[in-house]
């Protein structure tokens, strides 16, 4: 097992739904000698792409696309799931259909925040059906900017985002993949 799977089973909690709860090291507090270690096997995943900045969708992703930055200095852009009446800028729009609300969201991003030079590596917490990720490549496409590798700290494989994104030709790393979680016995299963 690796580091990620290590803590999973150690702190995650297997919720009714198919949902694993990680809120004591990625969703509410945030352990960041994990984040750093997810950090650092993403740099090595993904050695020799370019990168000029990292793009992630609030609010978890965060902390990981923030870590990872830091190792290539590059900026992080984070995709909005509300409009703020301060933001007066012309917004990219993607559109995603939210495995945890049970809803569909548009996410937005200032065009300022991404161009065509630009070479985005996208990250995220969870990998489920590959909607907050497609809303994230989306927008990238809208600003003509290219998508180096999309990172995954937790992907769930049972699920069929992981599937439909590696298909499309993108380079996905998850660090952790799960194949099984059951409920009631609160077991899981990684896929290596
Ligand atoms: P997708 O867009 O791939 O269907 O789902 C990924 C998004 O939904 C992630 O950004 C994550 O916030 C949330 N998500 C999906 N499944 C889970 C889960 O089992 N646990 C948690 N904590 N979040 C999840």
């Amino acid at each position: 097992m690796n580091f990620l799977e290590e803590k999973i089973m150690e702190d995650g909690k297997i919720n009714p739904g198919n949902v694993l709860k990680v809120d004591n090291f990625l969703n509410h507090q945030i352990d960041i000698d994990i984040m750093r270690q997810i950090a650092y096997e993403f740099k090595r995943r993904f050695k020799g792409k370019e990168v000029n900045k990292v793009l992630t969708i609030e609010a978890s992703g965060i902390a990981i696309a923030t870590m990872l930055a830091d190792l290539y200095d590059v900026p992080v852009v984070f995709a909005k799931k509300s409009q703020t009446v301060n933001s007066t800028d012309d917004k990219y729009v993607g559109q995603a259909y939210s495995f945890t609300h049970k809803q569909m969201n548009n996410v937005f991003v200032s065009r300022p925040y991404l161009s065509a030079s630009d070479k985005v590596l996208i990250v995220d917490d969870f990998l489920a059906d590959g909607e907050a990720a497609s809303a994230l490549i989306d927008i990238v496409r809208q600003a003509g900017g290219t998508v180096t590798g999309i990172g995954i700290a937790i992907e769930k494989g049972q699920q069929k985002g992981g599937k439909k994104l590696r298909e499309a030709g993108f380079h996905v790393e998850s660090i952790a993949i799960i194949d099984d979680m059951d409920y009631e016995t609160q077991n899981i299963t990684f896929r290596h």
